[in-house]
């Protein structure tokens, strides 16, 4: 199913009250977009919108923006509607120990990211639960609503304690703007499939593809130079998915020459894929293992030895509760620096310096 505004109506949020938990990247276009759109429907009585957010410079920003502040737990008991907008990796802990706690009973939660409800780290008890997922960041959210365009939207109801949580969701999706450019209906839990898999199976893959091929093309003969302009410093690659979402992933190629054209289509189509695929089950396999555990754990079957290693919830969780918490930034240094090693990476910083271009 794909929403349009057509499918929706504001009214149902007519004076509710509306709390934003965070004022970062997506809370605060989603907050602007949604007073913005009542603002434009004087026929309908707007909502109060609240903000919570801790005492520093987002907060600030948040009434320099003209919105009221208040704490997590004092919002809370006030709400009708709460956005869930802090780093997934913060929202368990918040939600579990100031916001669900305070809440109604039919209260509405909104996430805008699949992961901590298909995870189910969040404790939900008699109130609605729902999706809005903004396929753009923030700053997009913002933009592309001001210039009228809207933005692609994930929107699903994960649960329905008062029989009303999809007009509720929708009415939502309409407020931000996030109807305009239709919103698909898709789960919690496939919208976690796809991201956690487009992470950690399509990107890793791209990237070990140019690494490899700048190595075996440098061993070649090729210069540093050569090798970063015709790889990405030309934004070839950016221009080619510009193509793709215009005119279809294969539709494109008719703008490449018919000696790419050829090489692309014949050596794609021909390719040994067993090994890809391999790796993208045992990636899947890795998502699929929590799931599986809790359900079997659920029918009273533990079969936790049978599960493949490395749950990426766990993996992550864990990493990141090292040292007291805050440990993924840690980790992410450690990853940048051996990402820093490759000789894709010496070689662009190489040019980089020599063309005097300011970011590596
Ligand atoms: P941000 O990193 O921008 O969120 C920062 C907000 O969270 C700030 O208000 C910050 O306040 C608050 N915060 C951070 N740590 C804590 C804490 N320990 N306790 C209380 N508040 C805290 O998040 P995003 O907007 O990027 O992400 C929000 C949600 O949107 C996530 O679920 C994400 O997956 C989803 N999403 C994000 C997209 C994106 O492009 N960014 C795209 C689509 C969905 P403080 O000033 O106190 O640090």
């Amino acid at each position: 199913t794909i929403y349009r505004p057509n499918d929706a109506s504001l009214s149902p949020l007519s004076s509710k009250t509306i709390l934003f938990a965070g004022y970062g990247n997506q809370a605060r276009s989603q907050a602007l977009n949604l007073r913005d759109t009542f603002a434009s429907s004087p026929d309908v009585s707007p909502p109060r919108i609240l903000i919570a957010n801790r005492a520093d410079s987002y907060h600030e920003t948040a009434i320099a923006d003209g919105f009221s502040v208040t704490g997590f737990a004092e919002g809370a008991k006030e709400a009708d509607v709460v956005f869930l907008l802090v780093p997934d990796q913060v929202a368990p802990a918040l939600y579990n120990s100031e916001i669900g706690p305070n809440l109604r009973a039919g209260a509405l939660v909104v996430v805008a990211s699949g992961f901590n409800v298909f995870y189910k780290r969040l404790e939900i008890q008699d109130i609605d639960v729902g999706m809005v997922a903004p396929r753009m960041i923030g700053a997009g959210v913002r933009s592309r609503f001001l210039e009228g365009g809207g933005f692609p939207c994930f929107v699903s109801v994960e649960n329905n304690s008062s029989g009303r949580a999809l007009e509720m969701v929708l009415s939502l999706a309409l407020g931000i703007g996030g109807l305009t450019a239709g919103a698909v209906e898709c789960s919690a839990r496939d919208e976690t499939l796809m991201d956690l898999f487009a992470e950690q199976a399509i990107w890793p893959s791209i990237i070990v593809a140019f690494r490899e091929a700048y190595s075996t093309l440098k061993k070649l003969g090729c210069s540093d130079e050569a090798l970063v302009h015709e790889l990405w410093l030309s934004k070839e690659p950016a221009e080619v998915f510009d193509k793709c979402a215009e005119d279809g992933f294969t539709s494109q190629l008719k703008y490449h020459s018919t000696v790419s054209q050829y090489g692309q289509l014949s050596t794609s189509l021909g390719m040994d894929v067993t090994k890809l695929q391999e790796f993208f089950k045992k990636v899947a396999d890795r998502q699929w293992a929590d799931f599986w555990r809790r359900w079997l754990t659920g029918t009273g079957i533990n079969l936790e030895k049978r599960i493949l290693g490395g749950e990426f919830t766990k993996e992550f969780t864990d990493i990141d509760n090292e040292g007291g918490g805050n440990g993924i930034e840690k980790k992410l240094e450690e990853l940048y620096a051996a990402a820093s090693t490759s000789e894709l990476a010496a070689g662009e910083k190489r040019v980089r310096e020599r063309m005097g271009l300011d970011k590596v």
